[in-house]
């Protein structure tokens, strides 16, 4: 779909290839039969990017895969990055089936881990069911705050937009986009589609209004194109892409 991709932002009014040179990567290989394992190479992938002072977006995988970057990036920084997390889920799971890493729980390895300062981040597009009420503890306890469908339809678009936290140049920030935070009718090509969630306009706006300053890394993860209709996923994930390359070209910019 990324034949659909263009350059110059209309309500940005930027040309994202101005002032970036931005190539294909490659992929990095991956263990099919252990996650820990893909761990290790992801992370040595993205620390060479860090190394040479590249920026990148991680097509993903699953959100499993975050933690790998999120270890690189870190490790990198020699300090916790500020996290903006667009999800259904929290991915602040406990162990499931005795299994500590798996696509549920990143979000709560990154924090115990002190990869990431949970005080400063958000998660955008929560919404229900949970497991129970217990499943918010997490993000109670590290002050990890969050904004759920609910709330921003019911305060409205605008009003959520101007409530999003500010980051500052001194603020290392990665971004992780799971494509489930939108509707399964915008994004039905995933593997844990929740419904009731964003519209593609809604998440337009929301990377739109981002105020950051220093994005260090990003991803999009849960992209499934076999359960894909018309490509629309996937289409949707090439969009949230060049957001997020405009993102980049405005932290340029700033400089
Ligand atoms: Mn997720
Ligand atoms: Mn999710």
């Amino acid at each position: 779909m990324s034949s659909l991709g263009r350059g110059y932002h209309l309500s940005r009014d930027s040309f994202v290839f101005d002032v970036m040179n931005v190539a294909d990567a490659g992929d990095c290989s991956v263990v099919p039969m252990s996650v820990e394992k893909t761990y290790e190479l992801i992370e040595a992938f993205t620390g060479n990017l860090m190394k040479q002072n590249k920026k990148f977006i991680s097509a993903g995988g699953d959100h499993s895969t975050t933690l790998a970057h999120l270890r690189a990036v870190s490790k990198h920084l020699g300090k916790p990055v500020s996290m903006i997390h667009f999800d259904a889920h929290l991915d602040t799971y406990p162990a499931a089936w005795g299994c500590e890493y798996h696509h549920g729980a990143f979000v709560r390895h990154a924090i115990n881990e002190g990869l990431v300062d949970g005080a400063s981040s958000i998660q955008i597009g929560i919404r229900g069911p949970l497991a129970g009420r217990a499943d918010l503890d997490f993000n109670h306890k590290h002050n990890l705050k969050y904004i759920t469908v609910d709330g921003l339809r019911m305060q409205g678009l605008q009003k959520t937009l101007d409530s999003l936290p500010k980051f500052s140049a001194d603020q290392p920030v990665f971004l992780s986009f799971d494509i489930d935070c939108l509707d399964p009718s915008c994004a039905p090509g995933t593997g844990t589609p929740v419904p009731g969630g964003l519209t593609t306009y809604e998440v337009q706006k929301l990377l739109q209004a981002l105020e950051v300053k220093n994005l260090v890394g990003a991803d999009i993860v849960e992209v499934s194109p076999p359960y894909d209709q018309s490509d629309i996923t996937s289409l949707a994930a090439i969009d949230v892409m060049f957001e997020i390359l405009c993102l980049y070209r405005s932290c340029h910019a700033a400089k």
